[in-house]
Formats: structure tokens, sequence, C-alpha cells
């Protein structure tokens, strides 16, 4: 039923409608609230509000019924209390970084990071007068010996992005703790499903909701969250300083993601997993670089505190290759479309110099680095496809 003051104009009878049509409905679906001026019902609520009460709406850019939702379920699958979202993943790295840093701090960073964290850190250190170092990602509870007096935060990746070690978390945290370093964990490639962060002693967890969680290669969003309530708000003030926030919009693809996460993840996993062991198998491969595989450093650690592995590995060609016979035999791939952004349907592939992108570690191998992502299409059609592709570096 649709009520209205008929003693107004038309204009203002739409601009003041007086239908309430939500009671009695209810559905599945995540409903979008759309707001930047979100309204108050008398001043007593505007002079009451106070930024770091969750419970207040303030203003379309801080939070939404919908971006909260969101905020809620991913506490939940990552089994922490608080969440921020950001646009991007990158984002969410970078509410960590100025959340939490002041010039004269010190960063820790390992060298197998997720590229544009590395990049962030770098300009942190030239422009806002930090200092960033990179460790070696096997470092262990050898991190106690980098810790310095001014270290804030030290960041891992686990595994890292492209190359795959396993970091010893528990080892790392332990050393932060004992010195009082926040640490931040980029989480996204366990997408929060198969590595739970506050359970090994993390402060921070990252997320590139961009990724799994979305799943439809459509969308771009990030999350940071934590148990600690004084993390929170730092975090939570720093967002709000730098004008972050994300739409209503974006949040209900995000949450339609959800449901089938698990299911989604379990399948890639079973496909990478099949696919790599067959990968492993073939002549031109020196080495796998899959957490589940015992090539893979850390896959100790992988064994000890991941349930899962998702879709995502690397493998180092043999080094008689050349690095333009491995970007012929990428391109040669027909189901593997050449792109950055993994968590969605379709399979990825992508070739990295990796000597090129480390400081700290030596990296061992001399063959090309070809990362993979593996979709949800039939994996017959995939290894097929993989062994047509092969067949180019014959
Ligand atoms: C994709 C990704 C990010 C960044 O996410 P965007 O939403 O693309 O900015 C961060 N970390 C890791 C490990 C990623 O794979």
């Amino acid at each position: 039923m649709t009520k209205s003051d008929s003693s107004r104009t038309v204009q203002t009878q739409i601009l003041h409608p007086q239908d309430d049509l939500t009671p009695g409905f209810e559905s599945f679906a995540a409903p979008v609230t759309r707001a930047s001026t979100v309204v108050f019902p008398d001043l007593a609520s505007v002079r009451a509000l106070d930024w770091r009460n969750d419970a207040q709406w303030r203003y379309g850019l801080h939070a939404t019924p919908t971006s909260t939702m969101l905020q809620h379920r991913l506490a939940v699958i990552e089994g922490g209390e608080h969440t921020l979202l950001q646009p991007s993943g990158l984002s969410a790295i970078s509410n960590v970084y100025f959340g939490l840093l002041r010039s004269g701090d010190d960063v820790l960073i390992p060298d197998n990071v997720y590229s544009p964290n590395r990049d962030h850190g770098d300009w942190l250190a030239r422009d806002f007068g930090i200092t960033a170092r990179y460790y070696d990602p096997m470092i262990g509870a050898g991190m106690a010996d980098l810790i310095q007096p001014n270290t804030k935060l030290i960041w891992i990746e686990a595994p890292g992005s492209v190359t795959m070690e396993v970091p010893d978390v528990q080892a790392i945290t332990a050393a932060a703790r004992a010195r009082n370093v926040i640490t931040a964990i980029d989480n996204t490639w366990s997408a929060g499903l198969a590595f739970k962060p506050f359970d090994h002693g993390i402060d921070i967890s990252v997320q590139a909701l961009t990724k799994y969680q979305s799943g439809g290669s459509d969308v771009l969003m990030g999350a940071t969250i934590t148990r600690d309530r004084d993390l929170y708000l730092k975090l939570k003030s720093a967002r709000m300083r730098l004008g972050i926030g994300v739409s209503s919009d974006d949040c209900s693809l995000v949450l339609r993601g959800l449901p089938s996460m698990k299911a989604r993840f379990e399948a890639h996993d079973r496909s990478a997993f099949a696919l790599a062991t067959w990968l492993k198998s073939r002549g031109e491969i020196a080495a796998m670089l899959h957490p589940a595989f015992e090539d893979c450093p850390g896959h100790a650690f992988f064994r000890r505190d991941f349930t899962g592995a998702g879709g995502l590995f690397s493998v180092v060609f043999d080094e008689r290759y050349s690095a333009s016979q491995i970007d012929t035999f990428c391109e040669a791939l027909d189901l593997f479309a050449l792109g950055w952004s993994w968590g969605g349907a379709n399979s990825l592939v992508m070739p990295y110099d990796i000597a090129s992108m480390r400081s700290a570690a030596q990296w061992p191998h001399r063959g090309t680095l070809v990362r993979f992502y593996i979709g949800l299409e039939d994996e017959a059609d995939l290894r097929a496809d993989l062994e047509r592709a092969l067949a180019t570096l014959a």
C-alpha cells in the first residue's frame, strides 16, 4: 500500500514518500542500502555522534547496513571481531600503513610480498620518513634479531605471492609479541577459509575481497579484520581521514559470493592439486611451488597450519628454456587467460622474473617461474590445453 499526502504537490510527495514497504518482506539477498546522506531523527542524535560507536549511522562513506552486513560476515569467516572495508585489497594494505605508522617508525616486509605492497613500503620510506626493511620469508624465529626499538609493524604473507614460500607464522608472531610489534598478514591466498590468522598470533588480517570472496572477476574490494579494538580504532580513524569508503552495490556483489565461497575454494583446490601433480611429473618442470607439495619451501608449516590450498600455485620451468620460450608457452594456452586478478571462475597464467623482484633472500632457481590460477573449467580440458602448449617447448 502506498500512502500519500494529497494536499502536497506530486513532486513533494515523491521526495517525502509515506510508504514503508519492508515489513513482512524477507529474502536471502542482501538489501542494497545506498546513501551519501544519512538522515537523523532529531538533533540530540546528531550531537550524540561518536565516530568510535559502530551502532550509530553517521555518513554513507563510513558505513551503510549493506557494508556493515558484509563486515560482520567477513569477521565470522576470519575468526575476528572488527572489520573495515576498503575499495581494493591494496587500499586495505594502505589503510594498515597509514593507520599504524608515523615518521621515525620501522616496518619489516617479507621479500616475496605482493609487489604493490612492496612498492607502498618503498614509497613511505622515500617520502614519509619511515624505514622499510625486507626479510627472508623463511626467517622464522630469526625475526627476533631484526626487530629494532622503532619497529612498529611486521607484514606476513602466507604463502608469499607468486613464489609461494610458507612462513613459520607462529615463530614470527611470537618474536613480534615479545617486543610489542604489531603483525599484519595478507591472508588473501587462503580466503580466510584455510588459514585462521588469529589462532596463530596475528593482530590484523588483510583480505583482497576482489579474489575468492567476490568470485566474479567483476568487483574490487578489500578488508582489514582484527580482534583488537584499539587497533581497529586506529585503522578506523585513518580510514575516515583518508576518505576511504565502499559502495553498497559493490558490497552486495561480494555478499552474493560468500555462500558459495567454500564450495568454490574446494573445487579450485581439487583441480589445482590434480593438475599440479600431473605437471610435476613432466620433464619441463624443475620445481613445483605449490604449498601442498614437498618441493615448496615451508611445506611443513603448510601441513601444520593450513586446511586447504585453493587454486593458485607456481612452477619453475627447467633452465634449458629461455624466457621467450616460456612466453610462447603462456600465450599458446587457450583456456588460461593472461591476467592478474585470480579468485574468479576462469583460469589464469602469468610468467615472472623473480630475481628482479627480490632484495633480501637469494632466489635459488634459474628457470622461469610461471604462476597458474586453476579455475572452474573441466580439469581434463585444462590438462589437454597445458599438454598442447607444453608441446611448443619441444
Ligand atoms: C590481488 C591481491 C591484492 C590486492 O587486491 P586488489 O583488490 O587487486 O587491490 C593484495 N594481496 C594479494 C595477495 C593479492 O593477490
